[in-house]
């Protein structure tokens, strides 16, 4: 064990899986919210159902909420190096889009990336606490970070 001056191997995986993962989301999400506005508009106009339109409205809402938490829970954080905080949410990502068809490629994507953080943060679990963590205020560090991101305290010194 280097002691974690190198990225994880895993990590790196981790991070191209959910990097994939959430490229073919954006575009899934942009091709509902096309389907969406489609049978938002021609739900009232052809079919003469406003349900429709209200269904269509709540597809889009959905994929685009799913879309904001995969930025800022899952890519967002693995990107980061932050496997610890990004590990369960890409699991229920993966599970969510596990559950319909059409969104299983990147369910299965961020089966695998989970995966592969939970290895990078069993990695780093045997890294001392001091290489992951700020000592002042315990928000997680990547080994290249020098001073920490959240207190801007440097993360070997001791309190004044
Ligand atoms: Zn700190």
């Amino acid at each position: 064990m280097t002691g974690g001056t190198v990225p994880s191997r895993d990590g790196i995986v981790a991070e191209s899986l959910v990097t994939v993962a959430f490229a073919v989301q954006i575009v899934l999400t942009l091709g509902t919210l096309v389907v969406s506005a489609y049978l938002a508009y021609f739900g009232v106009t052809v079919f003469g159902s406003p349900n429709i339109a209200t269904y269509a409205g709540a597809l889009g809402v959905i994929s685009l909420i799913l879309l904001a938490v995969a930025y800022y829970r899952s890519y967002g954080p693995t990107r980061e190096g932050n496997y610890l905080d990004a590990a369960t949410p890409t699991l229920i990502l993966g599970i969510i889009f596990c559950l319909l068809l059409v969104t299983l490629l990147i369910g299965v994507l961020y089966l695998f990336a989970y995966s592969r953080l939970a290895d990078a943060n069993a990695e780093n679990q045997e890294t001392p606490e001091s290489l992951t963590r700020c000592l002042h205020c315990s928000a997680p560090l990547r080994p290249t970070d020098i001073i920490c991101g959240r207190c801007g305290k440097s993360r070997w010194a001791a309190d004044p």
